[in-house]
């Protein structure tokens, strides 16, 4: 496997399950060379990780970066956050932020896209008039608006909105709808995360579907790798499939995050 690192990772933090130093273990044991914490934003809303509180952000981010002193020389630890569409972060404290969009709102009353079948169907329904269509056009308007707003370092599991059935993905007009804002989200933001999260919780295949990668690579964006690993045996879940799928479409390099910034690494 030549992919050697994640930057989307969630610890005690916010809603993962382990530590951030039992993620650096075991990452570490699969011979990364770096990880990445990025825990969910807003920090303070996760009572049992570091608390409510106006410095929420800063604890959150020293306890990161002191797991990541104690692996210093072992392999480079990043302080990361998944920035949430519905709010807000204090940039300055982080190496890199991932742009993910998890509610949809209408009529000011906001719903999640990611919390299974009935919560979505409902969603379409009450929403949308069940037209999944102009659900996933309110969706991707959202993922442009937050990277056009925030102008994140990385688009997080950019078609999320599949995950739960609610959407038809052999209409041609969604993939014209999912397609056609790659080339709007990329005026701000041209990093993707190929995610396999949702391969974990049953989906059948990473995001982005294969005609958005194809949408990507034609326009010159980046991919980066990630298993959005909510415990560390997620670590590099399904990494495999990844590399294979990404040459299939025809990927010569996946981005990492190095102490000097982004670079390139063949696969
Ligand atoms: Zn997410
Ligand atoms: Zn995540």
């Amino acid at each position: 496997m030549k992919i050697k690192s994640n930057l989307h990772t969630h610890t005690l933090l916010s809603d993962g399950n382990n530590p951030v130093e039992r993620m650096i273990e075991v990452a570490r044991d699969l011979g990364f060379v770096s990880l990445g914490i990025s825990d969910h934003s807003p920090i303070e809303e996760f009572e049992k990780g570091i608390g409510s509180g106006a410095d929420a952000e800063e604890k959150y981010a020293a306890a990161v970066r002191k797991a990541a002193e104690s692996a210093e020389g072992k392999l480079d630890v990043f302080c990361g956050l998944e920035l949430d569409y519905f709010s807000e972060c204090k940039r300055e404290l982080y190496d890199y932020v991932i742009g993910s969009v998890h509610l949809i709102e209408h009529d000011g009353i906001k719903g999640p896209i990611d919390w299974g079948p009935e919560v979505s169907a409902q969603i379409k329904r009450d929403f949308y008039g069940g037209d999944d269509v102009k659900f996933a056009e309110a969706y991707y308007k959202l993922v442009f608006e937050h990277a056009r707003r925030n102008v994140p370092d990385i688009i997080g599991h950019y078609d999320l909105i599949t995950l739960c059935g609610q959407i038809d993905e052999t209409n041609p007009r969604y993939i014209e709808t999912a397609v056609g804002y790659v080339s709007e989200i990329m005026k701000y933001c041209s990093r993707f995360e190929v995610n396999t999260g949702g391969m974990s919780r049953g989906h059948y295949r990473p995001y982005p579907a294969r005609p958005i990668l194809e949408e990507i690579l034609r326009l010159g964006g980046t991919v980066i790798p990630s298993s959005d690993a909510h415990r560390s045996a997620h670590l590099a879940y399904k990494f495999d499939e990844v590399e294979e799928l990404l040459r299939s479409v025809g990927f010569k390099t996946v981005d990492r995050l190095t102490k000097d910034g982004f670079v390139a690494d063949p696969i």
